[in-house]
C-alpha cells in the first residue's frame, strides 16, 4: 500500500508543478512541498508500524489521515471547496474501501467529510457545508457501492480458506498414509480441489520424472507439470515424479495455472515429497532393525512377528504350522580350527540352504549366534520333519566340500496352540538330537 500511495502522490505533485491549474508559482511549490513530506510520512509509518501496537494502528490508521490531510492541503492551495483536488476525496475512499475493507472506506468517507467541512470554514464561514455536497455524496455512494461489492471479496476469501484448508488436510493424511499408492492419492484428491476444471495426474516413480515446472499448450489443451522434489544428501535435487494437469482451451481460454495457485500446488508437492521421503526412512529403518547382516536372512525380532501373525492365521482357519529350529554341530570347535571368517561363511552356506528350501509363504530367520528357525505355514510335523531331513542333508552335502560342518534340528508342529510352547518343543527335540549324536532331525 505504501508504495501505491507514494506513486500516486508523485504524480499529483507533478501535476501540481506542470499543469495548467489556476496557481501561482509559490502556491505549486507549497503543494509539490506538500506531497514530498506526505510521501516522507508515508515512508516512515511503512518503515516502524512492525512495532506500534497493532489495535492502535487499526484504530487510528495514520496513513489514511495523512492522505486525508495532504488530499485538503492540496486542495486549499488549489482553490479551497472549488478545487478539483477536493474530487481527490472519492478516490481516497474507493481505494481503501476496495483494496483494504469497507471499514476502512468508512473511515476514509468521515475523514473526507471533516477535510471538506473544514475547507468551507476556512474559505468562509458563512457558506453552508452543502457547497462541497458533490464530492461528499459521491464518497457516500462509493463506500456503500463498495459495500456492496464487499461479499464479493469474502467469496474469494471463503474460497481461498477452502483451498487451504484442502491443503492442510492432505498434509494431515500424509501423516497417516503407509504407502506411496495411497500417499499420491492423497495428493491427486489435493490436487484436484487446488485447479478447479483441470484433469489431475500425480505420478510417483518411473525414470522420466520432469525436472522443471512448466506450462505449454498443445493440440487445444492447456498443459502444467509440477515435479515432485526432495533434496538428496550431497546437497542436489531429485525429482521422483509430478503433479501433471491438463485442460482443454478455447481461443480465448485462461491458458496458464494461475500464479497463487501453483504456489499452493508447489507446497502441495513438497509436503508429498516430504511424506515420500519419510516412508522411504521408515521402511528403510524397519528393514534393518528385522534383517540380520551377516546372511540377509530375518533376525529373532522379524521370526517371532512372523510367528504371532502365523499362529493367529493358523488358529483362524484351523490349520497346522510348522517349526524346524536348527543348530550347527560343534561350531565353537569348527571357530576355534578354523577361524572365524570360516565360521561366518559357514553360517552364511546354512542360511543359503535354508532360504533355498524354503517356499515363499515360508520365513527362515537367524535367531541367534548359529541358531536358525525356519517357520512352515501349514505344514504338520511329517511335512515339517521332510523339510528339516532336507535342509540336514543340503547342509550336509555343502559342508562334505568344504570343512565339514553339520547340523541338528528340532521339528514340531501345532494347530496355533501358545507359539512359545511351539517354540520350546522344537528346542527340546533340537536337544535331544545333539544328545543323539548330531547331524540329525528329531520330530517327535
Ligand atoms: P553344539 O554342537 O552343542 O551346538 O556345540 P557348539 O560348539 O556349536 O555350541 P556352543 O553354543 O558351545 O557354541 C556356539 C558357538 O558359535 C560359539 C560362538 O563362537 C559361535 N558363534 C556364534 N555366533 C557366531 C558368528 O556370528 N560367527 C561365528 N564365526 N561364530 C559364531
Ligand atoms: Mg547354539
Ligand atoms: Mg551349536
Amino acid at each position: 500500500m505504501a508504495r501505491g500511495r507514494v506513486a500516486v502522490l508523485t504524480v499529483l505533485a507533478v501535476v501540481a508543478a506542470v499543469a495548467p491549474l489556476d496557481m501561482s508559482g509559490s502556491e505549486r511549490a507549497r503543494a509539490v512541498a506538500v506531497c514530498a513530506g506526505a510521501v516522507a510520512l508515508h515512508v516512515l509509518l511503512a518503515w516502524i508500524p512492525t512495532r506500534w501496537p497493532k489495535r492502535l494502528l487499526a484504530a487510528v490508521d495514520v496513513a489514511l489521515v495523512v492522505d486525508a490531510l495532504t488530499i485538503g492541503l492540496l486542495a486549499l492551495l488549489s482553490g479551497g471547496v472549488d478545487s478539483r483536488a477536493v474530487w481527490l476525496l472519492p478516490v481516497l475512499c474507493l481505494a481503501m474501501a476496495l483494496t483494504l475493507a469497507i471499514w476502512s472506506g468508512v473511515k476514509a468517507l468521515i475523514l473526507s467529510v471533516l477535510v471538506a467541512g473544514f475547507l468551507t470554514l476556512v474559505e468562509d464561514p458563512a457558506v453552508p457545508l452543502s457547497d462541497s455536497a458533490g464530492p461528499i455524496a459521491l464518497a457516500v455512494a462509493v463506500v456503500v457501492v463498495a459495500g456492496v461489492a464487499a461479499p464479493v471479496n469474502e467469496r474469494k476469501l471463503l474460497e481461498s480458506k477452502g483451498r487451504m484448508e484442502a491443503l492442510h488436510a492432505a498434509s494431515v493424511a500424509f501423516t497417516g498414509a503407509d504407502d506411496e499408492e495411497a500417499l499420491t492419492a492423497i495428493a491427486e484428491d489435493a490436487a484436484r480441489t487446488l485447479l478447479p476444471g483441470w484433469d489431475v495426474v500425480v505420478r510417483h516413480g518411473g525414470d522420466e520424472a520432469p525436472v522443471t515446472e512448466r506450462q505449454w499448450r498443445a493440440g487445444g489443451r492447456a498443459f502444467f507439470e509440477l515435479p515432485i522434489v526432495a533434496r538428496r544428501q550431497d546437497g542436489g535435487e531429485q525429482a521422483s515424479g509430478a503433479i501433471m494437469a491438463s485442460r482443454p482451451v478455447g481461443r480465448l481460454g485462461r491458458t496458464f495455472v494461475r500464479r497463487g495457485w501453483v504456489l499452493e500446488l508447489r507446497m502441495l508437492a513438497t509436503a508429498l515429497s516430504g511424506a515420500l521421503v519419510q516412508r522411504d526412512l521408515l521402511r528403510r529403518l524397519e528393514h534393518l532393525s528385522m534383517s540380520d547382516p551377516l546372511t540377509g536372512l530375518g533376525n529373532r525380532r522379524a521370526f517371532d512377528e512372523a510367528l504371532a501373525i502365523e499362529t493367529a492365521r493358523a488358529r483362524r482357519a484351523g490349520g497346522s504350522m510348522g517349526v524346524v529350529i536348527l543348530d550347527v554341530d560343534h561350531f565353537k570347535q569348527f571357530n576355534d580350527r578354523h577361524g572365524h571368517q570360516a565360521g561366518d561363511d559357514a553360517l552364511v552356506t546354512v542360511a543359503e540352504v535354508l532360504a533355498r528350501e524354503a517356499r515363499a509363504e515360508d520365513r527362515a530367520c537367524r535367531i541367534g549366534g548359529e541358531e536358525f528357525a525356519l517357520l512352515l505355514p501349514g505344514a504338520d510335523t511329517a511335512a515339517a520333519a521332510a523339510v528339516a531331513e532336507r535342509v540336514r542333508r543340503a547342509v550336509e552335502a555343502a559342508g562334505a566340500e568344504s570343512a565339514g560342518v553339520t547340523v541338528s534340528l528340532g521339528v514340531a508342529a501345532s494347530g496355533g496352540d501358545d507359539p512359545r510352547a511351539l517354540l520350546q518343543s522344537a528346542d527340546a527335540r533340537l536337544y535331544v538330537a545333539k544328545e543323539a549324536g548330531r547331524n540329525r532331525v528329531v520330530a517327535a
